[in-house]
C-alpha cells in the first residue's frame, strides 16, 4: 500500500471549538471530508479561551517557538474533529491567546496580532518536527497563516520541511493582514523580503502578498471569486498581483456540512421535514415567526437574515430598502452582529415596524438553524462574497435565497425563470435599494401569484449537492498538482 498524501491544514479558527465565520466552517469540515480519500490530514490552531481545553490531551513537553524576543514555550494539546479520526492539535501560549476575543473586540484587531499569528504560523512548523510529521502539503488559510510559504522558502531552506508544497487559500481577500513595515522583525524574516514583490506593499506589510507570491499554489472559495479578485473592483489593491498567477489559482466552491445542516434531523427545529415531507416546514414556520412575536400566518411569506453586519454584506442597502419592503404584507426576522452604527439602525426599525420586523442583535447557532428553516425567502445583498455559506444552507432548507450576483453567490444559485418555473432563487445585480426591492417584489409577486413554481424551486432548492466530498475531491487533485509543482514528479 502507498503511504497516504500527508497534509498539514493550519487556520486560526475551526467549528466547533472557536468561530468567528465561515472559515471555521470550513476547517472543520473539508478534512473530515479529505480523510477518506487516503489523505492523513491533521490540523493546527491556536488554544483560545474557553475552547474545551479539559476534553483534549496534552503532549509530553514543550514546543520552543523562535519568536524576535527569545523562544516561546508553548504546550501543544491534541484532540479530534467530532466524529472523525482527524486529529486537531492545539497551540497553548497564554500570553496570546488566553483574551476575549479571537482577534479583538469588534472592529478593531488586538495591537499585537502579528505577533500572535506569527507564533501560530512558526509554530505549526515547529511541531511538524516535533511530531515527526512531514507533511506532502502545507495548507494555509487566510492571513493570519500567511507567513507559512515564506518560512517554507527561507527558514527552512535545506530542511526536510522546504521540500512540502504549499496551498494559499484565500477565504476573505478583505482581510490581508496589514501592518506596519517597522514590524518586519517580529516575523524573524529578514528586512530584504520587504520587497514589491513580497511583503512590502504601498509602503506597509503585507502577509497576504507575501503568500500570493511564496505558495507553490493558490485557491479560493469559489470559481466566480477566483476570477472577481483579479479584477480592480474586488482584488483589494492585489488584483495585480493575482492576475500575474492566473494560472495557480483555482476557485473550488466550499460545501457545507450535511450534518450539522439536514433540515430532516436538526435538533434546534421544532420540527423536522424533508423533500417528502413539508409539513414539518409549515410547524418551523409557524414556531418562528412566534418566536419573533410576529403574527403566526402561513399565508404571507417571512424572509429570513443571518449575517456579519459589516459593509461586505450589504445591509446597508438593505437598511435603504426596510421602509418600501415592510410597505408589503410580508415579514422580515435578522439575526446578526457587528457594526455599532447598523446594530443602532436594526434595533430602532425593530422598534418602529415591530409587527412586521424583529432584529436579534447576537450570535446564536440554534436561531440561525430556526431562520433558515422557517423563512420562505433568504436575504443576502453582498457587496462581496467569497463564496458564502448562508445561501447553500437556505436552499438546504428549502428557503429560497435572494442573492447579489456576486462571487459564490453566483455559482450556488440558479436565477428564476419565469416563463419555465427553473431556477432555485432571485438573483440581482445593482447594489442599489431599488434593485433590491424590485427583486424583493419580484419574489413576493411569485409566491402570491405563481406558488406551483415556488413549489418545484424548492425541490430543486433542496436536492443539490453541496457535499464537502465533491469539494474534498477537487482539493485532493490541487495538492497532487502543488505536490508534483513542488517535487518535480508526482505524487506515488
Ligand atoms: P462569512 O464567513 O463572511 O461570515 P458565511 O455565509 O460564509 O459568511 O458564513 C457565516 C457563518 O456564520 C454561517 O454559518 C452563519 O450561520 C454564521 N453566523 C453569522 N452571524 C451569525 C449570528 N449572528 N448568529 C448565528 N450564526 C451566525
Amino acid at each position: 500500500m502507498p503511504a497516504p498524501l500527508k497534509v498539514l491544514f493550519v487556520a486560526s479558527e475551526c467549528a466547533p471549538f472557536a468561530k468567528t465565520g465561515g472559515l471555521a466552517d470550513v476547517v472543520g469540515a473539508l478534512p473530515k471530508a479529505l480523510r477518506p480519500l487516503d489523505i492523513d490530514v491533521r490540523v493546527v490552531m491556536p488554544l483560545y479561551a474557553g475552547m474545551p481545553w479539559n476534553d483534549l490531551d496534552i503532549l509530553d513537553g514543550f514546543l520552543t517557538v523562535p519568536m524576535w524576543w527569545g523562544g516561546a514555550r508553548a504546550r501543544v494539546r491534541v484532540g479530534k474533529l467530532p466524529g472523525s479520526e482527524v486529529p486537531i492539535y492545539c497551540l497553548e501560549f497564554n500570553r496570546y491567546f488566553d483574551r476575549p476575543y479571537l482577534y479583538g473586540p469588534p472592529a478593531e484587531g488586538y495591537p499585537d496580532n502579528l505577533e500572535r499569528f506569527t507564533f501560530l504560523s512558526r509554530g505549526s512548523l515547529e511541531l511538524c518536527k516535533a511530531l515527526g510529521f512531514m507533511p506532502d502539503v502545507i495548507h494555509c488559510n487566510d492571513w493570519q497563516t500567511a507567513l507559512i510559504p515564506a518560512y517554507v522558502n527561507t527558514v527552512e531552506w535545506m530542511q526536510p520541511l522546504h521540500a512540502a508544497a504549499t496551498i494559499y487559500s484565500i477565504h476573505n481577500l478583505a482581510y490581508q493582514g496589514v501592518f506596519d513595515g517597522g514590524g518586519m522583525f517580529v516575523t524573524g524574516l529578514g528586512r530584504e523580503h520587504f520587497n514589491p514583490t513580497e511583503l512590502e506593499h504601498f509602503g506597509a506589510m503585507n502577509l497576504t502578498k507575501g503568500a500570493l507570491h511564496h505558495s507553490t499554489l493558490l485557491s479560493t472559495v469559489s470559481p466566480t471569486y477566483a476570477r472577481e479578485i483579479q479584477t480592480d473592483l474586488y482584488g483589494n489593491g492585489l488584483d495585480g498581483t493575482l492576475a500575474a498567477r492566473a494560472g495557480d489559482l483555482t476557485g473550488i466552491l466550499n460545501g457545507i456540512d450535511v450534518d450539522e445542516w439536514n433540515p430532516a434531523a436538526d435538533t434546534h427545529l421544532p420540527a423536522p421535514f424533508d423533500v417528502n415531507r413539508m409539513a414539518g416546514k409549515a410547524a418551523c414556520k409557524a414556531a418562528l415567526q412566534k418566536e419573533a412575536g410576529l403574527a403566526v400566518r402561513p399565508d404571507i411569506p417571512i424572509f429570513g437574515v443571518v449575517g456579519r453586519l459589516t459593509p461586505q454584506k450589504g445591509f446597508d442597502v438593505l437598511a435603504h430598502t426596510l421602509d418600501r419592503m415592510l410597505s408589503w404584507d410580508v415579514q422580515l426576522v435578522l439575526l446578526g452582529t457587528g457594526d455599532p452604527e447598523a446594530e443602532r439602525f436594526f434595533a430602532w426599525a425593530d422598534a418602529h415596524h415591530g409587527d412586521r420586523f424583529r432584529a436579534w442583535l447576537r450570535f446564536d447557532n440554534g436561531r440561525a438553524h430556526r431562520i433558515e428553516a422557517g423563512s420562505d425567502f433568504f436575504l443576502m445583498p453582498s457587496r462581496f462574497e467569497p463564496c458564502g455559506l448562508n445561501q447553500m444552507y437556505s436552499l438546504r432548507y428549502g428557503t429560497l435565497p435572494i442573492v447579489r450576483a456576486t462571487g459564490g453567490l453566483v455559482d450556488t444559485v440558479a436565477n428564476y425563470d419565469e416563463t419555465t418555473g427553473g431556477g432555485t432563487g432571485f438573483v440581482f445585480t445593482d447594489l442599489h435599494p431599488e434593485a433590491l426591492a424590485n427583486t424583493i417584489g419580484w419574489a413576493v409577486s411569485t409566491w402570491f401569484d405563481r406558488p406551483d413554481h415556488i413549489k418545484t424551486m424548492r425541490r430543486r432548492a433542496m436536492t443539490q449537492d453541496f457535499s464537502w466530498a465533491r469539494a474534498a475531491g477537487e482539493y485532493r487533485n490541487l495538492y497532487l498538482r502543488a505536490y508534483e509543482k513542488r517535487r518535480g514528479h508526482a505524487f506515488e
